[in-house]
């Protein structure tokens, strides 16, 4: 990619949009339009010289002013969230389909090269990982297709309209499937976080509250892996940057259970405390891990962050912000 090239980052005011747009910035590119469906103040990370604007993208209007004289689409915005969120809010996850239908739509309309889409390990089929020690999934176990409700099936489908989009109108768009990612700048608390912040924030708020304990979601053997936001983005430019047309994993294969998670953030944060298990909490899948087989082959890298160095990164993070307020 050129760096005269105009670059459209849309849900840059995310956790992964943000990062985004500040690697592209570090990479040379100056002509790049940020969108965001949140008033500015929300947005996790902004740069003074990146054009900002705040669109709701379900529209298809807003999409062909957000694409216009644009060359190249990101598309990181959805509404989402942890499990505690997609479980609860399944519609609110499906009409995330608008916005990637109509930045589609408007790529075609507008003659956009290339466009990335943000799917995710939940279209993976749920039973394949119904133990917790379960082997990678491979892009191939999304098929026979049962995706979590809600959320899963609006990213199979999406997945599929990008594909059809390259096929039909030769847009060449790339998806990859983001296993949990992590690091500063994210969402920690309010219902929308994801373990990784989640547990941060818990142990935090029992440190400067004076407390010994904590609520884990689950029994803590459910299994996953966690990407670090940086290794996410490097993946995205990569998979930009090659011919690999179907979806691909994009994950850590560092696979821990929810009580190692928590083992790493206590070391971290130099304390121990008594687990209170929660088994009606919502927790997902019991295990999920990313093969990364086809990834190591097809861009001769693969995520390799270790899950100790991003959270601490990420529990730093959380702990300034936390006791700022
Ligand atoms: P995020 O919630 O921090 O960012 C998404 C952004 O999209 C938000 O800022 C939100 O305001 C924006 N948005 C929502 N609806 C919009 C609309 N109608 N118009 C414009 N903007 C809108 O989430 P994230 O973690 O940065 O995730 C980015 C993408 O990656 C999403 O597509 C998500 O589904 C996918 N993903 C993330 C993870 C993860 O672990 N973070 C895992 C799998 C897939």
């Amino acid at each position: 990619m050129t760096s005269d090239q105009t670059i459209l980052v849309a849900g840059a005011g995310g956790f992964i949009g943000g990062h985004l747009v500040a690697d592209l910035l570090k990479k040379g590119h100056t002509r790049i339009r940020a969108v965001d469906l949140k008033p500015l103040p929300g947005w996790f990370q902004r740069f003074p010289q990146v054009e900002c604007k705040v669109l709701n993208l379900q529209e298809l209007g807003n999409c062909l002013e957000a694409v216009n004289g644009c060359d190249v689409v990101y598309n990181l915005a959805a509404d989402m969230g942890g499990m505690g969120f997609i479980e609860k809010n399944k519609a609110l996850c499906m009409l995330s389909v608008l916005i990637n239908t109509h930045l589609l739509m408007a790529s075609k309309e507008l003659g956009v090269q290339r466009y990335f889409y943000s799917s995710s390990a939940c279209v993976y089929a749920g039973y394949k990982q119904k133990n917790n020690d379960i082997p990678g999934l491979k892009e191939e176990d999304a098929y026979p297709a049962d995706p979590e409700d809600g959320y899963g099936w609006e990213k199979l489908f999406s997945e599929r309209m990008c594909r059809h989009f390259r096929e039909d109108y030769g847009i060449r768009t790339r998806v990859a499937r983001f296993h949990n990612c992590y690091g500063p700048f994210g969402t920690y608390d309010g219902g929308r976080e994801k373990a990784p912040a989640a547990v941060c924030r818990k142990i935090i708020a029992a440190k400067l509250a004076g407390k010994s304990e904590i609520e884990i979601w689950g029994d803590g053997q459910q299994t996953r892996t966690f990407m670090y936001v940086d290794d996410c983005v490097k993946g995205i430019h990569r998979l930009m940057d090659s011919d690999v047309v179907e979806p691909i994993n994009l994950g850590s294969d560092e696979m821990v259970s929810i009580n190692q998670l928590v083992d790493i953030v206590e070391k971290i944060a130099g304390v121990k405390m008594k687990r209170n298990y929660n088994l009606s909490a919502p927790k997902g899948v019991r295990g999920r891990s990313s093969d990364n087989t086809f990834i190591k082959k097809s861009l001769g890298w693969a995520p390799d962050t270790t899950l100790r160095e991003g959270m601490k990164k990420t529990y730093a993070w959380i702990l300034k912000q936390m006791t700022k307020k």
